[in-house]
């Protein structure tokens, strides 16, 4: 096999679902990273992608036989206002990828020049990005957390410039179970479009929600994937950091890493992105966010689920729904990191008090739960006594050792993609040494496994590394 068959069943959906755009070819493609098995999971012959032929249809100079590029309208809710026309502005889906157990994949190039929908940009990435999401997905999919994943980068041989700086210009392939989003449906709400709602749904039904019924049951089942997702997030100490509407996928899979980070130390209200100057996207604000975003799906889907008072009472019902699992998940998942299998509401008031003896003394997040299971806990809180007044009581409340160790190894990560190590990676990257960034993708594809190798990527940055600020920088 060497050309990847698609199927596109999203181009063939009516014209006003997206702009037909070819992706703009560029000076001297070169492979940077392939995910080979990713490759193999799509069906595609990973030593094919590498080839000159590969790299071609990666960097968007060439289309494989039966591609049929597209640029997919959307809208969103950015920080809270909403902009009725966003869209694909620095990237074109090239077609969907059917793989051999018959599940279907998006194959999008991300800054593959510009498309109806650029406006100011100039629809191209610069590496910087590029590896950042390609370190960012690998490392979700590590952690066992649902996402897009990044199938290949490519340098362009071309310059982009951000900031005042020329940078070196990159496209990356990303790979989704489907690119609708919230802001998807709210496009055809603003424009009061009922036919191309109905046909959305019934889409992302069959696509993603087969069991799902109808608007309201999708709604239901859009509502727990998400309310699982935020709980894992917060499980791993991440930070989307542009949780806006455009940027929540249908499918549940973390979608958009831009100014992403994960805690070092933990606080609630940590926000790492340059342009949240609010705080709106803080660490602690997420479930809140996911939920206003959701509500905004619901009032997509109104039309479609009935009339007046009636629809609106049954999607607020289903909305409810949002809090309890979302609590659950994060009991679960929070229990598991303090070595509880089944922690229940009244293990809630000790893993609260951790959380907050962590805030108040600094602690990492990932050292201070990884280091539960190791005895040096304690170690990352700059007044080890709070720490020491909380243990006994935690101790009192654990298992058999054996069983809590398994269950607190399972569930904290020993190496997370942190914000230095990424920056550092980028930088090295510029100046053509890939090794950093190798390096960190072996790290990272098994987070949860002691290698002593990789000790420096376990410790948080010294004063001087440290990130404060993260940029979209597209
Ligand atoms: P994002 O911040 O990735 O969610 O993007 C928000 C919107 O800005 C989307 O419609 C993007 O397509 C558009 N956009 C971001 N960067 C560029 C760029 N370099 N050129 C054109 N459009 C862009
Ligand atoms: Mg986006």
């Amino acid at each position: 096999m060497t050309q990847p068959r698609f199927d596109n069943s999203y181009a063939r959906l009516p014209d006003r679902f997206f702009a037909r755009q070819a992706p703009t070819p560029v000076r001297a493609p070169r492979l940077i990273a392939l995910n080979r098995p990713l490759a193999e999971r799509l069906g595609l012959d990973p030593d094919w992608l590498a080839s000159e032929d590969g790299v071609a249809m990666l960097a968007g100079n060439t289309l494989p036989e039966g591609a049929e590029p597209i640029a997919q309208a959307y809208a969103g809710h950015q920080f809270g206002g909403f902009v009725p026309q966003l869209g694909d502005g620095r990237a074109v889906m090239i077609g969907e990828v059917v793989a051999p157990d018959g599940a279907r994949f998006d194959l999008q190039l991300k800054g593959s020049g510009p498309t109806p929908f650029s406006r100011r940009g100039d629809g191209r990435a610069w590496l910087g990005p590029v590896l950042r999401e390609y370190l960012m997905s690998a490392a979700f999919a590590g952690l066992g957390l649902p996402t897009t994943q990044a199938l290949a980068a490519v340098a362009t041989g071309e310059r982009v410039v951000r900031d005042g700086f020329a940078r070196p210009g990159a496209v990356l392939t990303r790979v989704a179970a489907s690119h609708v989003r919230v802001g998807t449906f709210q496009y055809f709400s603003a424009r009061g479009d009922i036919d191309a709602l109905r046909t959305l749904c019934n889409l992302m039904i069959s696509r993603h929600y087969p069991e799902a019924d109808g608007p309201l049951s999708l709604l239901e089942a859009v509502v727990a994937a998400q309310a699982r997702l935020i709980a894992g997030w917060m499980a791993m100490g991440f930070i989307h950091g542009v949780m806006n509407t455009d940027n929540m996928a249908i499918s549940g899979e973390t979608i958009d890493f831009g100014p992403c980070a994960f805690l070092d130390a933990y606080h609630p209200r940590k926000v790492f992105s340059s342009i949240d100057t609010q705080g709106r996207y803080a660490y602690g604000n997420q479930p809140q966010i996911a939920l206003w975003n959701l509500a905004q799906f619901a009032s997509c889907l109104l039309p479609l689920i009935g009339e007046g008072e009636a629809a609106v009472e049954e999607a607020s019902a289903v909305l409810d729904g949002f809090i309890p699992i979302y609590q659950g998940e994060w009991l679960r998942r929070f229990g598991a990191k303090i070595g509880l299998a089944a922690a229940t509401e009244a293990d809630l008031p000790l893993i609260e008090s951790l959380l907050e003896r962590m805030a108040s003394e600094g602690a990492d997040f990932t050292r201070s739960f990884r280091g539960l299971s190791t005895g040096r806990a304690r170690d990352e809180f700059t007044d080890p006594a709070a720490f020491d007044t909380w243990a006994p009581g935690w101790q009192a409340r654990l298992g058999p050792a054996a069983e809590a160790q398994a269950i607190m190894a399972a569930a904290n990560p020993i190496r997370i993609p942190r914000n230095h190590r990424i920056e550092q990676a980028i930088e090295a990257a510029v100046g053509e040494d890939f090794a950093p960034f190798e390096r960190l993708m072996v790290a990272l594809a098994d987070p949860f496994a002691e290698n002593p190798d990789w000790a420096d990527l376990e410790i948080g940055p010294w004063p001087e590394e440290r990130v404060a600020r993260t940029f979209c920088g597209t």
